[in-house]
């Protein structure tokens, strides 16, 4: 079991596999980065899964392919089907922006895949536009619609944000709702590679919004989730995920893994340890050294919500959110 220094189990691994995107959604990556990381220093799936099985031998529970756009990787359902065969126990789950996802759901179903979080901003095909640079909303709700028809259990992330998306977060959880997904609105964290001038939704102005609307309890965290659920009259259930609140940290369960094999302790910090070379020479027992010095320098908690300075360096696309 991989314990970290404030008695946090982490069993919960990130697995960005492309910092590349084919949205340029505002809060994350506005424009192309200057460069993108070169190809042959991208792990391959084989790597990437070399060092997976060690987190899994380790005590890892739960596993999140993201990116950037994880379907923008060519073959993704070969390596998800990887994963399933080693560990089919494992909470596999995928995080996506869903433009790619018509087409590709039942592939990725067969495959292994359990569950499929969806980033949806907007119900507006303009507003879609103005956030992802891009006319994204036909393609994106017709992938979700697959996506359910095929079974998966679809979750919604939304980013709340003054002057852009904030007079649809009724109009977002209402389709959600009546689609039986779960909507969890996330507040944006300032980060240095988004525009400046977003003015994100705080959880307390969410919640006068959607109080007037709606009856609901408050039902604290669940778990390790970093979401603070709440609970209508007729038992639909929605999250807020606050980090600019401290209570955010206290349950993290989770460490990240980057494309190029860099293993990140916290979403906010700089810091990372490469497994690149210790996969790449087949040493794994340097790779399970890499995995548990990391869980062992986790920050206590992040700084967003600090006085020294609340944005972080990290890049949303990189770190896979
Ligand atoms: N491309 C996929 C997507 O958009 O769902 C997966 C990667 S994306 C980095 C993962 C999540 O991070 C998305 O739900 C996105 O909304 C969220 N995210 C990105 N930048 C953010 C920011 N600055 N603040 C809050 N959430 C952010
Ligand atoms: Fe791409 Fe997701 Fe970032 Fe939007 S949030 S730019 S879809 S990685």
């Amino acid at each position: 079991m991989l314990i970290d220094s404030y008695d946090r189990v982490v069993d919960y691994l990130r697995v960005s596999v492309t910092e590349r995107c084919n949205f340029r959604c505002q809060y994350c990556m506005p424009e192309k980065p200057f460069s993108w990381v070169p190809k042959e220093n991208l792990l391959s799936f084989e790597e990437l899964f070399e060092f997976m099985k060690v987190a899994i031998d380790e005590g890892v529970q739960k596993i999140r392919i993201t990116g950037g756009e994880p379907l923008l990787r060519e073959d993704l359902d070969r390596f998800i089907g990887m994963i399933y065969n080693y560990a089919p126990h494992i909470d596999l789950a995928m995080t996506t922006n869903a433009f790619l996802l018509k087409g590709t759901a039942q592939r990725l179903k067969d495959a292994g895949l359990k569950r499929i979080n969806v980033s949806i901003d907007t119900l507006k095909p303009e507003v879609a536009l103005a956030i992802t640079g891009k006319d994204v909303l036909k393609n994106v709700l017709e992938g979700v619609e697959e996506a359910r028809a095929v079974g998966f259990k679809v979750k919604v992330n939304m980013v709340p944000m003054k002057g852009m998306n904030a007079d649809e977060i009724i109009d977002v959880l209402e389709y959600c709702k009546e689609r039986n997904m779960s909507v969890r609105f996330i507040e944006y964290m300032e980060n240095a590679h988004a525009t400046v001038d977003i003015s994100g939704m705080k959880s307390d102005e969410l919640l006068a919004i959607l109080s007037e609307k709606y009856e609901f309890v408050d039902d604290g965290f669940d778990g390790s989730s970093p979401s603070h659920y709440y609970t209508m009259k007729d038992g639909y259930r929605f999250g807020i995920i606050e980090p600019y609140a401290d209570d955010f940290c206290k349950q993290c369960n989770r460490i990240r893994l980057t494309a190029e094999g860099n293993l990140i302790p916290c979403l906010y910090f700089d810091e990372s340890m490469s497994i690149a070379e210790s996969v790449r020479n087949g040493d794994i027992k340097a790779a399970a050294e890499v995995l548990r010095e990391v869980v062992r320098t986790k920050p206590e908690k992040n700084r967003w919500g600090g006085e020294e300075g609340e944005a972080s360096s990290r890049a949303f696309y990189e770190t896979g959110g």
